[in-house]
């Protein structure tokens, strides 16, 4: 298809769009009057309007039912979160066992290095990518520490090579060989934050098995916006937060996998009474007994508030299915890439696309860096109703989300980054 950067050609993409129906599902900001074009989808997703009536529900049975509620509210408190396990395995590629709710996500994958970062004297080192979200670098480093390690020699980061934006794959397996017996874990992004490169997960796992490490990822920027495969993969574990793609709401709750060949595996873990054996819960044994599969690592009995909007949004992805929403994910990335390469043309602009241009290799998100133009730019956008993000030194972030974003968003968006780039030259 030869694209065009006209309103017409958007409109007649928007027209074909099998997706279009779902922006209605949304609830966007408005900027004089119009739906702001929102491109944050990866931080914070928007407002799904069915995610209140599920809200809602809870506060009834609160009220009607109080303590009750437990066990007769139309959808019983106690086993809420089962109610995520068939709809969520399959957008991350699991089994039901596999996966469960709970916490948040920098807690989580406390918790799972708990069970699955076991250092010895020998084997203690951590593997992770070169400018991880920071709360992983927080994490990897009181990890280390608290087990009497030095993060300086315990945590290896995989760089970027000198003028290249994105790591190389062959880099990640070359330091995985090198380490070999030392190393205990390997924790990666499945998407990288700022770049939103797709790492090869699959790679990285038999690179890191056939050194005798485990394999984890922190998929916040993965789920909801890529295929995967985990069960298949042998991915050992993973968490992922709900309020990026997922459209949770606000620091809401965090997604757990588990593989199944850990499940009858006697792994340490900080354990509480939600993970304990389900019939037996309520008994209040003295000796924790984990409930078979991703369950057992759950702690505390749930928010069933903060679920409930989780819940919602997890059944519209499971409506769709993520062949779809990948489908229309890869034209409408494309199409921006398209606009931005015109506008870049038009006016002898100097911004620079650092994502991946290969589709194997990115998702929704274009982080595009700013030789020029600077903050001033991203200022300008925000005033004209363009939502993006800032991230220093001097890149934006651009996510369009196939559930509600519109190929016409992205006319406007070149429109108005062309007056936008005029205007500060
Ligand atoms: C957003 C994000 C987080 C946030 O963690 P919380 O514990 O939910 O605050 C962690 N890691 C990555 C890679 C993220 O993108």
């Amino acid at each position: 298809m030869t694209l065009q950067n006209t309103l017409e050609f958007a409109k007649s993409l928007d027209a074909q769009d099998e997706l279009k129906h779902y922006r209605k599902e949304f609830i966007f900001p408005q900027h004089e009057g119009k739906d702001v074009i929102y491109f944050t989808g990866n931080s914070l997703g928007l407002q799904p309007k069915r995610a209140r009536a599920y809200v809602d529900e809870v506060m009834d049975d609160w009220a009607n039912l109080a303590v009750e509620g437990h066990f007769y509210a139309n959808k019983p408190w106690w086993d809420y979160q089962e109610r995520f396990a068939a709809p969520l395995s399959k957008l991350v590629g699991a089994k039901p066992s596999e996966v469960t709710v709970m916490n948040t996500l920098t807690i989580n994958l406390h918790l799972l290095m708990v069970s699955f970062y076991r250092p010895t004297s020998k084997r203690y080192k951590i593997i992770c990518e070169e400018k991880a979200f920071p709360s992983d670098q927080y994490m990897f480093q009181s990890q280390v520490t608290s087990h009497g390690y030095n993060p300086q020699e315990a945590i290896i980061e995989i760089k970027r090579r000198e003028g290249e934006h994105n790591i190389r794959i062959e880099d990640i397996l070359a330091k995985i060989e090198e380490v070999g017996e030392e190393l205990a874990l390997v924790l990666f992004g499945g998407v990288n934050y700022y770049t939103g490169q797709v790492f090869d997960m699959k790679t990285i796992v038999e690179a890191g098995h056939k050194v005798g490490a485990n394999v984890g990822f922190d998929l916040a920027h993965a789920a909801g916006n890529i295929q995967m495969e985990l069960h298949d993969w042998n991915v050992d574990f993973a968490a992922w937060c709900s309020y990026k793609y997922m459209n949770s709401g606000p620091g809401n709750a965090s997604g757990c996998f588990v593989h199944e060949r850990h499940h009858d595996s006697n792994l340490p873990r900080f354990a509480g009474w939600w993970g304990h054996n389900k019939e037996r819960r309520f008994k209040m044994e003295p000796t924790f007994d984990p409930v078979h599969g991703a369950d057992g690592w759950q702690v505390s009995n749930l928010p069933i508030l903060t679920l409930a909007p989780y819940l919602a949004s997890v059944e519209l992805f499971a409506e769709i299915g993520m062949e779809k929403l990948i489908a229309k994910r890869n034209q409408i990335t494309s199409y921006l890439e398209f606009i931005l390469h015109e506008i870049d043309k038009e006016v002898d602009s100097t911004f620079e696309i650092i994502t991946p241009s290969n589709q194997e290799e990115r998702a929704c998100q274009l982080s595009v860096f700013l030789h020029g133009e600077g903050r001033s730019l991203f200022d300008y956008l925000m005033k004209n109703g363009v939502i993006t993000d800032w991230r220093e030194p001097n890149v934006i972030r651009l996510a369009p989300v196939p559930l509600y974003t519109s190929y016409e968003d992205m006319y406007q968006f070149g429109q108005i980054l062309k007056k936008g780039i005029v205007a500060h030259q």
